[in-house]
């Protein structure tokens, strides 16, 4: 294959070297189930239980708080349905038009089962209007979820205010963190959010590994049910290599957070100034917002996205029109 460029990582990401080697074990060795009775069982358990902690230390919580899942998708879906079923009398949601389909679609498909849902728009820059939110919440309202930052865009939303907003209110807030986790600092103990997911492939571990931080004294009504796995608030054996790789780039991710964030920003800024300054009838999006560092989203007027995304994809280049999961729509 000729060489790729890269510029896909919000799609997924490249499992880093030390992740593997930490993961490796687990595939190989040490594979027993953590909740076997034996020795070799309760090793894992062990390790199983150092990732956890490594994964709360990057979103600021107790390990406690924490339940793995199999991606972003299921601690997502997990959150709304456990709000909805612990307050069956509370039948409205409010989010926002653009999360990831993960909750959007979620959302329609709710609303098809007769849910009220309550799309909060958002500016010309990607950003959120609060007084908007403030005005959707209603005694109806069982859930609010509203991204950290958005998928396309990069662009950050005030969802720590919008937390606290909804806890005023006594609502449950939701705030699916997959792509914020790991690019910039979240810290559960210093706001009042509910409930937040993160995805493991986002940031330099494989597929098929998620988080859902519950806050201590949250209402919880599991999503996978059998098992006691989890403290019984999550059923099924847990995908134990998955698991030890998002603690190790987890920890990877805190400790390098800083520099990651200051180094890879400056690439995105030098990109932009190049687009901006050799490419006539184009359009930054959210600019004027707060982004993260690794994201810049374009829009160049009177031609196709997917068709400069093909070209791109000729000289090796890789990059996104939306999220992933909309190609082909
Ligand atoms: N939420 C956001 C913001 C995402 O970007 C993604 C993946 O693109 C997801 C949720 C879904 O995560 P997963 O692929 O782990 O199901």
């Amino acid at each position: 294959m000729n060489k790729v460029i890269y510029f896909d990582n919000n799609a997924t990401t490249r499992v880093s070297p030390e992740v593997k080697e930490a993961m490796d074990l687990f595939l190989t060795e040490l594979y027993g189930n953590p909740s076997s009775i034996h020795q070799f069982g309760g090793q894992v358990k062990k390790h199983l239980e150092e990732a956890r902690a490594k994964v709360a230390s990057l979103l600021g919580c107790q390990p406690e708080e924490i339940i793995f899942t199999s991606c972003g998708t299921e601690s997502d879906s997990t959150a709304i349905y456990s709000a909805l079923n612990a307050y069956p009398e509370k039948k409205h949601i409010v989010t926002t038009a653009v999360e990831h389909p993960a909750i959007y679609n979620l959302c329609r498909y709710l609303e098809r089962q007769g849910y009220r849902v309550t799309y909060l728009s958002v500016d010309e820059e990607g950003q959120l209007d609060l007084e908007e939110l403030e005005k959707a919440i209603s005694p109806e309202t069982a859930i609010v979820s509203i991204m950290w930052a958005n998928n396309e865009t990069g662009v950050i939303m005030p969802v720590e205010k919008a937390a606290a907003m909804a806890k005023e209110k006594g609502v449950l807030f939701h705030t699916d963190a997959v792509q914020a986790a790991g690019k910039i600092p979240i810290n559960l103990k210093a706001n009042q959010i509910d409930l937040l997911s993160i995805s493991g492939h986002k940031l330099h571990a494989p597929k098929g590994v998620g988080v859902l931080y519950i806050r201590q004294g949250t209402k919880f009504v599991p999503f996978l049910r059998g098992g006691h796995q989890e403290n019984g608030r999550r059923a099924g054996t847990e995908n134990v290599p998955g698991i030890i790789a998002l603690g190790k780039a987890s920890e990877l991710a805190l400790k390098n957070l800083e520099k990651e964030r200051s180094y890879v920003g400056q690439l995105r800024d030098r990109l932009e100034k190049g687009l901006i300054e050799s490419i006539p009838n184009i359009k930054i999006n959210g600019a004027r917002a707060p982004r993260l560092p690794n994201t810049l989203s374009v829009s160049f007027e009177f031609v196709e996205g997917e068709s400069i995304l093909l070209l791109l994809s000729d000289y090796g280049i890789c990059a996104s029109t939306g999220s992933a999961c909309s190609s082909g729509s």
